[in-house]
Order: structure tokens, then sequence, then C-alpha cells
């Protein structure tokens, strides 16, 4: 049985070039036929169903198999309901979800053919996490097979020890409310390699020397995880500094344990690299949905 895996990402981190590569994957993986073996995910039969949640795209690097699009036109929604650019897609993806159903039996039937279903969410990431059509679907999917959430960094703008912060605090937001087994993916590794983040997550006191450099709130300071140090030349830090400073070290501690339940990967979207190891995490996930999620599910049904 096939394994969904929901697609979440903050605008531009480059959702839909990650969403268009898993999709291209299996057609390289497959022609390219047994050299990567050691993948048991790449020895797919059919390619991976794509489902587009995104009413509001322009156009997709994929073929979807399923599409909003053809169901809801919400520049129409918009007009009707005489709402603004993010109501009209919130309004599409709350139409599209009474007939989620229709879907999930279409799904259903494929997850025989298939090893993966992705599904590609808005663009605006808050439209589908925080609303109740984000919670339908996920829930509708994950009572009826393995799912799993691939959350999207753009890794290049996470470099400066703020900004990290508050892409681990929203992915661990998402973690807990969708309580799906969960696999953060760094991409774009090939503009900027994730090895930062890595020795951020392991290693704590790493993350707390690369605060106290002072340059917390400087993006561009912290290219690279080798820039730390020697960052108090220009003084001690302000009072907002200080502030931000003692608010991060707590909320690290908070997520050492949010890391603990998660996997992660690099990748870059434009070049292919780091595909097979997301795969693999996809089939980690998978055993941790069977392990840990069913169970409960059943008890809850
Ligand atoms: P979305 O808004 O999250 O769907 O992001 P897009 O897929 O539209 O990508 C946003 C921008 O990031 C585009 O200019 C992409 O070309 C770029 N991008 C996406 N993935 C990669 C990657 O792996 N490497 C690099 N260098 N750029 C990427």
């Amino acid at each position: 049985q096939a394994t969904s895996i929901i697609v979440i990402g903050m605008a531009g981190s480059g959702k839909s070039t990650f969403t268009s590569a898993l999709s291209s994957y299996h057609e390289t993986s497959a022609s390219s036929s047994s050299s990567s073996s050691s993948s048991p995910s790449s020895s797919s039969a059919a390619p991976p169903y794509m489902v587009n949640l995104d009413p509001a795209v322009g156009s997709l690097g994929y073929e979807p198999n399923v599409d909003i699009r053809d169901t809801v036109d919400y520049r129409r929604v918009m007009q009707q309901y005489n709402l603004g650019p993010n109501g009209g897609i919130l309004t599409a993806l709350n139409l599209f979800t009474t007939k989620f159903d229709q879907v999930l039996g279409i799904l259903e039937k494929r997850a025989n053919e298939t090893d993966h279903i992705v599904l590609d969410t808005p663009g605006q990431i808050e439209i589908f996490t925080w609303s109740a059509s984000g919670s339908i679907v996920t829930d509708a999917l994950a009572s009826a097979m393995p799912t799993v959430v691939a959350y999207i960094i753009d890794t290049p703008r996470t470099t400066a020890p703020a900004t990290f912060m508050s892409n681990m605090l929203y992915a661990c937001s998402i973690l807990y409310k969708t309580k799906l087994p969960f696999i953060l993916v760094f991409n774009k590794t090939d503009a900027q390699p994730h090895d930062f983040a890595l020795e951020w997550m392991h290693d704590f006191e790493k993350f707390q020397e690369a605060l106290k450099a002072g340059n917390a709130t400087e993006p561009s300071l912290l290219a690279t995880a080798g820039a730390r140090g020697g960052g108090n030349a220009a003084g001690g830090p302000t009072e907002e500094q200080g502030y931000m400073n003692s608010l991060m070290n707590s909320m690290s501690l908070v997520l050492d344990e949010f890391y603990k339940n998660l996997r992660t990967v690099g990748v870059s979207s434009l070049t292919g690299d780091g595909l097979p190891s997301f795969f693999e995490a996809v089939n980690e996930a998978r055993q941790e949905y069977i392990t840990d999620y069913r169970p409960d599910l059943e008890r809850l049904a």
C-alpha cells in the first residue's frame, strides 16, 4: 500500500520545485534501472500519484492526477463571495474539502498501484496548516493510509540563528498539530549546504555559540556555521539582543526535545541531490506511522 506524503512549506521554500522533483525522480530512477537498488522506493513500478491542493497556483512543473483547479475556480469564488485572494483560496479549499470523500475513494484505489501519493498544499502555508479543511484532509488521509508530512525549508534563508529558530518552532507546531511522522527537508542544498543546521540540531552548545556571536538578528553574518566566534568585537549585546538571546536559549531547550522526533534530509530540488535519502526517510516515517500511529487510530475508531 502507498504512503501519502503531504508537502508543506513557506512560500518560496521551493515546495513546488520539490514536488515536481519527486514526480520526475521516479522517471530517472526507473530508467537508470538497478544502480540504486539499495533504496526500495526506487524500484516502484508506477509513478507517484500527484494531487494538487493549491487553487491559486499558475503552472505546475508536473502533471497532477487530481487537481483542485478542476473542481473550483478560486477567482470566481472571490467574485461570488466578495473575498480577497487569501479568503478566495481558503474558501476554494473548503469547497473542495466537501468533496474530499470522493477524492479519498480514488486515492484508496490508487494506493494499491503506486508506492507514493504526493499532495502539494497551497502556497500560503497557514491556509492549509491552520484551517478546518486542512485538518479534515490530513485526518481523512491519515486514517485511510500511512501518511507522513514533509516540511520544506529554504536552507539559504535560514542561516541566521533567529530565523532558524522561528522556522523550527513553526515546524514543531505543525508536528504537534498533525501528530504525523515528520520529515524536515532542507531544500536548496546546491546553494547552501545544510550542515550548519545539522550541527545546531545535534549540538545545543554550538547553537548557543552562534547566538552569542552576537549576530542573532543579522541574517547575512552567518553564511556558514564556520562564521561563529569573534562576533562580540562590536561591543556587548544591546538590551534587545539580550532579550532575544535569553528567549532563544530557553526555546532551543524546548526544540531539543522536538529534534529527537524528527528525520532530517538535505535535498536540492534543482539537481535532484538527496532525493534517494528523502525516499529512505519516507520509508522510515511510514514504519513509524505503522508502529506508533496506527494503533492509536484503531483505538479511536
Ligand atoms: P514555493 O513557493 O515554495 O512553491 O517555491 P518554488 O518552487 O516556486 O521556488 C521558489 C524559488 O526557489 C524559485 O526561484 C526556484 O527556482 C528556487 N528553488 C527551488 N528549489 C531550489 C533548489 O533546490 N535550489 C535552488 N538553488 N533554488 C531552488
